[in-house]
């Protein structure tokens, strides 16, 4: 898999919100869930967890939006709405950026892909591990070390 350079930036559509990358990913993602559908538009959303402390805002506030629930810490640009990145609840030690933001994003491949239950029929990921909804919480750890050996 090619290994991305760092720092690397990105920005939303606009380029008003400006985020930039100083840590390698610990693992790479494709969600076909009806939920990414709807966010992104499109068949399945990207991923890329970046430890929190490698990722940093250099320009613009994003806001959050997608669900504004107690789970959804979706963050958008304010003014072009871009999906741009994710905090997942109660894990604060990683950041899920939308690796379609970057500047350049030609490294990116998805490692495992999730929720294929609700994929739609034609979408394939070439993910060398494919879940029907999320990975078991267990298998994260062997996850992460699997792609730090590949990567
Ligand atoms: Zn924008
Ligand atoms: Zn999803």
């Amino acid at each position: 898999m090619p290994k991305p350079t760092l720092p690397m930036e990105g920005g939303c559509r606009c380029g008003q919100v400006r985020f930039r990358i100083s840590a390698a990913p610990i693992l790479t993602m494709a969600c076909h869930c009806t939920g990414c559908q709807r966010m992104t538009a499109s068949a399945f959303s990207l991923s890329a967890a970046i430890p929190a402390a490698g990722f940093e805002i250099i320009e613009g506030e994003p806001v959050i939006g997608g669900l504004h629930g107690a789970d959804a810490h979706h963050y958008h640009c304010p003014h072009c709405k871009s999906w741009m990145f994710t905090k997942p609840r109660g894990m604060d030690w990683f950041v899920n950026i939308r690796p379609t933001m970057l500047d350049d994003a030609s490294w990116f491949v998805p490692f495992i892909e999730t929720y294929t239950s609700e994929k739609l029929p034609w979408a394939a990921t070439p993910a060398a591990h494919s879940y029907e909804g999320f990975p078991p919480f267990e298998t994260y750890e062997a996850l992460v070390k699997e792609f730090a050996e590949r990567a």
